[in-house]
């Protein structure tokens, strides 16, 4: 058994790697520890590349649960739905890491909303926002124009966090093609700090 360490987006596990007897790489995460077992015969270089995939993995699943324990995210939602004019059912709040294309889903069914996990690390009147474009979805199925003054009815923020996620989503897009000159001046832009400032006085 080989032990080293490898870090993912910023977390530095320890890496320990058993060949054993098995089909496939198994990943586990015991604490901050990769256990990962390889097949005898499979080659160093694809092992290398395989890894970091499944410590990501591991890593966003973990977090996906750590954001539901820390955060009471019903709580948020409930306050939220408050705000409503009409008597609004939210059982559940979930943070997805599996869901790339919208910030939120709401189920009819299950009464249940799903949020993007990156909304978390943002300033609490975007989760809020997003929280009450979901809930407004229980009342208008639609974007109709009663859907909207409902939601601008609800959300103070409606159009600072809608202009705060299209940047978001501008950055995410662009962020490989922007030249590294130009992503330091961005990771160490002043509003930035300004943002995080105001998310604490919240
Ligand atoms: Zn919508």
């Amino acid at each position: 058994m080989a032990a080293s360490t490898i870090t993912i987006d910023g977390t530095t596990l320890t890496l320990e790697v058993t060949r054993k007897a098995v089909k496939h790489v198994n990943a586990r995460l015991h604490g901050s520890t990769l256990a990962v077992s390889a097949p005898p015969r499979m080659p160093q270089a694809e092992l290398d590349r395989i890894i970091p995939e499944l410590a990501r993995r591991l890593l966003r699943r973990l977090a996906a649960r750590t954001i539901n324990q820390e955060e009471d995210a019903l709580a948020l939602a409930q306050r939220v739905a408050a705000r409503f004019p009409q008597k609004i059912v939210v059982a559940a709040v979930s943070f997805s890491t599996t869901q790339r294309a919208r910030w939120g889903s709401y189920s009819r069914a299950t009464h249940s909303i799903r949020l993007h996990a990156a909304l978390r690390h943002m300033p609490r009147w975007v989760l809020e926002s997003v929280v009450a474009h979901e809930l407004a979805h229980t009342v208008h199925f639609d974007h109709s124009p009663a859907f909207w003054s409902l939601v601008a009815a609800v959300d103070p923020h409606l159009e600072r966090s809608d202009a705060f996620l299209h940047g978001v989503t501008w950055l995410g897009n662009s962020w490989e093609s922007l030249p590294p000159v130009e992503r330091a001046m961005l990771t160490r832009s002043p509003d930035l700090r300004h943002e995080k400032r105001e998310e604490r006085e919240d």
